[in-house]
């Protein structure tokens, strides 16, 4: 079986010549399909640097990053938003429905994938306290809805799109023990059919992940 996700030798430098930072040094590592890895380290370990490598946010590194096959500088950026999935307790949303904003961009969604998608990502208990459930309008940027919510707004969007990795940088903010305690149910249950990447300082995710590294 060929890994989803392949890291060879990634090495990360910043800054010029004559002041280098290493911000990462020859990492390397492979995901399969059902695996859940939560990154680890102390700050400026590398973390966001990682994270912003698997989203393709930025290059110049040296070393390989291959994602179903085919290395991530020869993937373009839009089909790489539809393999790759970044969650986040920041994602954008529009002053509509909260259905809008978890289909939003997206064509043919079936009822059976949105309403699967609203269950793993644990919204459907969010949406049973609103009076408006699903048709609840979220505000300015989602201002009715807690960081945690807008996580899982965020997961569920990634679980309707088909990408089969998602990406959580520092999920575990902001968030009380209880979130993180559900949280972690989540991404477990996702973990089968999606390769689930945490990047956190913390150890919250130590005892669900299959993998742990330590950068
Ligand atoms: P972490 O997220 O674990 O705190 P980072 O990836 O932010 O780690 O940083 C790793 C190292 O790279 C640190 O030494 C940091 O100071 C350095 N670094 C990060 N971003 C930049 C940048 N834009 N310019 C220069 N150095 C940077």
């Amino acid at each position: 079986m060929e890994p989803i996700l392949k890291i060879k030798n990634i090495e990360k430098y910043y800054g010029n010549k004559s002041n280098l930072t290493k911000a990462l040094n020859h990492l390397s590592l492979e995901v399969y399909k059902g695996e859940f890895v939560a990154i680890m380290g102390a700050s400026g370990s590398g973390k966001t640097t990682l994270s912003k490598i698997l989203l393709k946010l930025i290059d110049g590194y040296s070393g390989e990053v291959v994602v179903n096959g085919i290395e991530l500088e020869e993937i373009s950026e839009r089909s790489y938003r539809e393999q790759c999935a970044a969650v986040s307790q920041k994602v954008f949303l529009f002053n509509d429905t909260i259905y809008n904003n978890i289909v939003y961009g997206m064509t043919n969604v079936t009822l059976e994938h949105y309403e699967r998608a609203i269950r793993l990502s644990g919204l459907d208990v969010v949406l049973r306290l609103l009076p408006d459930g699903e048709k609840t309008i979220v505000g300015e940027n989602g201002s009715i809805l807690s960081g945690g919510e807008k996580q899982k707004v965020s997961i569920a969007r990634a679980l309707l799109k088909n990408a089969s990795v998602i990406v959580l940088d520092e999920p575990s903010n902001n968030l009380d023990k209880e979130s993180q305690f559900e949280l972690k149910k989540v991404l477990k249950g996702i973990s089968c059919e999606k390769i689930v990447i945490v990047i956190d300082h913390n150890d919250v995710f130590e005892d669900v992940a299959t993998s742990i590294i330590t950068l």
